[in-house]
């Protein structure tokens, strides 16, 4: 007799398998990803369909069957259907969530990844706050709980807690203040066609951006979104350093990522009011 068994869940990953079959890759609180196959979802009339869809929440019922996640079905908690309203939010989402997949494990607990991605897309979906804190939030709090927390406490060298102009060692996940990077001669540059893991990657970082960054790296979950950079210039400083910390740290970017970055609208940032 097949196990019966029922997780609560999102689904961030779908492959089609072209039969009318779909691998789905659900994560959850408790054992982290689980590969789910659901039969002939894209059927009209599959009671599975409506749970079969990507950035879906919801409760999935399954049994196991040789190697075999099955679907049988689910009822849906929350589907973000808002993120179709909008190119932006859908492509947004697509990249957290490939990220989400990417830095969690099947079998391995994974509450906060999951608490994590559901509360940004609650934010993308309904617009709730500028995608570009959205996203560096994330990113830079996915690296933290990926074991690949900086050290924002003071400068490397010296200890200085406070600098007008302080530097992010990347790849070391230090702060090097502007009196000790003129005493090493170290300088800012962007990495340019270097194996990401090999590069120095020194970065030049406002006080504000520093700021969103101490912030983001402890605040608790459920208020991570509750900071504010109202210079749209530092909304997007914020944004690309996040992504350049958690991108060098795994060691790749992400054709999802790249394609929300083609795609997006010029200025789409700049238009936005701060709230
Ligand atoms: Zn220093």
């Amino acid at each position: 007799m097949p196990v019966h068994e029922s997780a609560d869940g999102i689904v961030v990953r779908v492959r089609d398998m072209g039969n009318g079959s779909r691998y789905l890759s659900l994560l959850t609180a408790a054992r982290g990803r689980i590969p789910l196959l659901a039969k002939g979802s894209h059927s009209l009339h599959s009671t599975q369909s409506a749970v079969s869809q990507m950035y879906t929440y919801g409760n999935y019922e399954f049994y196991r069957k040789g190697s075999m996640n099955i679907l049988k079905g689910g009822s849906v908690i929350e589907p973000f259907y808002a993120l179709s309203a909008d190119i932006d939010r859908l492509n947004l989402a697509a990249y957290l969530c490939d990220l989400t997949a990417e830095l969690t494990d099947e079998g391995e607990e994974a509450g906060d990844m999951l608490r994590l991605l559901l509360n940004a897309l609650h934010a993308v979906s309904r617009d709730l706050r500028p995608q570009e804190l959205v996203k560096g939030a994330f990113e830079l709090r996915a690296a933290v709980l990926s074991g690949y927390a900086p050290d924002l406490s003071g400068c490397a060298f010296c200890g200085r807690a406070e600098s007008d102009l302080f530097c992010l060692d990347v790849m070391n996940g230090a702060l090097i203040c502007r009196e000790c990077r003129a005493a090493r001669g170290a300088v800012p540059r962007p990495p340019a066609g270097e194996d990401l893991r090999e590069a120095e990657i020194i970065a030049l970082m406002s006080p504000a951006v520093l700021a969103a960054f101490r912030y983001c790296a402890g605040a608790p979950l459920e208020r991570l979104l509750s900071f504010e950079l109202h210079d749209p210039e530092e909304r997007r400083q914020f944004s690309r350093l996040c992504e350049l910390y958690l991108l060098s740290h795994i060691g790749h970017g992400f054709d999802s990522l790249q394609f929300y970055h083609n795609l997006r609208a010029p200025g789409a940032s700049a238009q936005r009011k701060p709230t």
